[in-house]
């Protein structure tokens, strides 16, 4: 199997090679494309020369061509799923949820128009505000959901009629270059481009004076990055950032309901999720008995390699990722009690046994940063004031949840969280037709929804007089 770049709608072998590493076990398994900079430069260029023609197309035109791209992936929806646990490591599961999910963003989001609308209509005026593509966009995406996030913001930028120069993690770029394989016969050639780098292109492409808008999607870090780089155009933003999301019980809880439910909400794809709940608090009357709740759920859970039936929880992504929650484990194993797990797997890979970690600090490491690791802390509260300083003192503020029967009670809580998401009695719960976005150091702007597709656009308002030109 060769991975290539798509430049100008050809598959192209890269100035260099790559190696991808299978986090199962620890090893090389496959080789792609890898651009220099003149590369990603023409990938840009290519994008600019398409986006005319490609803007000039009606909505529906451009939706009908990602419905057939949508179909494409369908068809080779168990390639894309095993590709996907192969070089990202989540179980296989998993990885179809995500191949589904993928699909689905081709077919749902570009149903979602943006229409001009009237302002003023009146015997003076007539004012409506246009939407316009904005031109060329980067879509930059991590290592955890490498395909599913390249999906929506490929969906909603080329459904908004702009062109894109999509650019993967390099631990996780086959899967997205299967995405521009099976594009490349279906778009017409410039409308997406997909280039692959060793983390040296990122920078070069949000600082990049004919791209128009930067969709992120990683760190907290190099989300302030691009935002610096995007300065100097001054490009439309839209970051996905770090979070480091509380699940909150209140003490009208059966924890044997919910206990599970945060758990899985914790663990998913090895905790590697923006949005996993990554905090727990409980109420100190119900501590003891989620703190043994959880710690028998992460004795049981079934790590292994993803490709195996009936695997749970995968390994971490990658060494760099593997090394950084290990660390957190040891500080948090200082300061506090690991009641469950605690330590990496003997076997080859990058595994790590799901681990709960009780009576911590709030400056502990694991409470304090974003581990992104399958290592939860359970922490006690006594009243809600304290709970809600707690959960706000935190320079992330992407969602959370709360757990309760009563409704209204959690629905008043919510209301003094500063994130941009709360879920009552779920967890983790994304849908196309609702906006996400963080708060505070969590991100700008939203993705998804409506209000995350408009933000692929520009306002045009054309104010129109009806006065009569008559000289007085
Ligand atoms: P991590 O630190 O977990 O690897 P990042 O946020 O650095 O996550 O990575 C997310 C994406 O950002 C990747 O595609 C990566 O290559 C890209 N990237 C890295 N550095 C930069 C940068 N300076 N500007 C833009 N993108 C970058």
């Amino acid at each position: 199997m060769t991975y290539r770049l798509l430049i100008d709608g050809a598959l192209v072998d890269g100035a260099f090679q790559l190696d991808v590493v299978d986090p199962a076990r620890g090893e090389v398994f496959a080789q792609c494309a890898r651009a220099d900079a003149a590369q990603l430069d023409a990938a840009v260029a290519a994008a600019a020369r398409a986006f005319p023609a490609w803007a000039a197309r009606s909505w529906s035109d451009r939706a009908a061509m990602l419905g057939r791209l949508a179909d494409a992936m369908e068809a080779r929806a168990e390639d894309l799923a095993a590709l996907l646990t192969s070089e990202q490591g989540k179980p296989l599961a998993q990885a179809r949820f995500e191949v589904g999910g993928a699909i689905a963003a081709f077919r749902v989001l570009p149903t979602m128009e943006v229409k001009s609308f009237t302002l003023v209509d009146d015997e003076h005026d007539l004012i409506v505000e246009h939407r316009l593509p904005l031109g060329v966009v980067a879509a930059i995406t991590p290592w955890n959901f490498p395909l599913i996030l390249v999906a929506i913001k490929t969906a909603c930028a080329l459904a908004a009629g702009n062109t894109v120069v999509a650019k993967p993690a390099p631990t996780t770029p086959l899967t997205t270059m299967l995405l521009g394989e099976l594009a490349a016969p279906i778009l017409p050639p410039g409308v997406l481009n997909v280039i692959v780098d060793a983390n040296d292109l990122g920078a070069r492409l949000s600082d990049h004076p004919d791209v128009a808008k930067v969709s992120f999607t990683g760190s907290t870090g190099t989300g302030r990055k691009v935002m610096q780089a995007a300065a100097g155009t001054l490009k439309r933003l839209t970051l996905e950032l770090g979070g480091n999301d509380a699940a909150i019980l209140l003490d009208d809880v059966s924890v044997r309901d919910v206990a599970p439910l945060i758990f899985q909400a914790a663990m998913i794809n090895a905790g590697q999720v923006c949005m996993a709940a990554k905090r727990i608090y409980a109420p100190r009357t119900l501590y003891d008995e989620l703190c043994t709740a959880l710690a028998e759920h992460a004795r049981a859970a079934i790590v292994d390699d993803g490709r195996n039936q009936g695997a749970e929880v995968g390994p971490l992504q990658n060494k760099l990722q593997y090394d950084k929650v290990l660390e957190i484990i040891a500080d948090a194993r200082r300061r506090g009690r690991v009641i469950a797990g605690g330590r990496a797997l003997d076997r080859p890979g990058y595994f790590i046994a799901p681990t709960v970690v009780v009576d911590l600090p709030d400056d502990a490491r694991l409470v304090r940063e974003e581990q992104f690791g399958p290592v939860i802390p359970v922490l006690a509260y006594d009243d809600e004031d304290d709970l809600v300083a707690r959960v706000n003192d935190s320079e992330f503020g992407l969602a959370g949840s709360i757990w309760s029967g009563d409704i209204d009670r959690a629905t008043a809580l919510a209301l003094r969280l500063q994130t941009g998401t709360i879920w009552i009695n779920k967890h983790l719960d994304l849908r196309f037709d609702v906006p996400f976005g963080g708060a505070k150091q969590s991100g700008l702007g939203q993705e998804q929804g409506l209000a995350g597709i408009r933000e692929f656009t520009q306002a045009r308002v054309v104010s129109v007089s009806r006065r009569p030109l008559v000289a007085a």
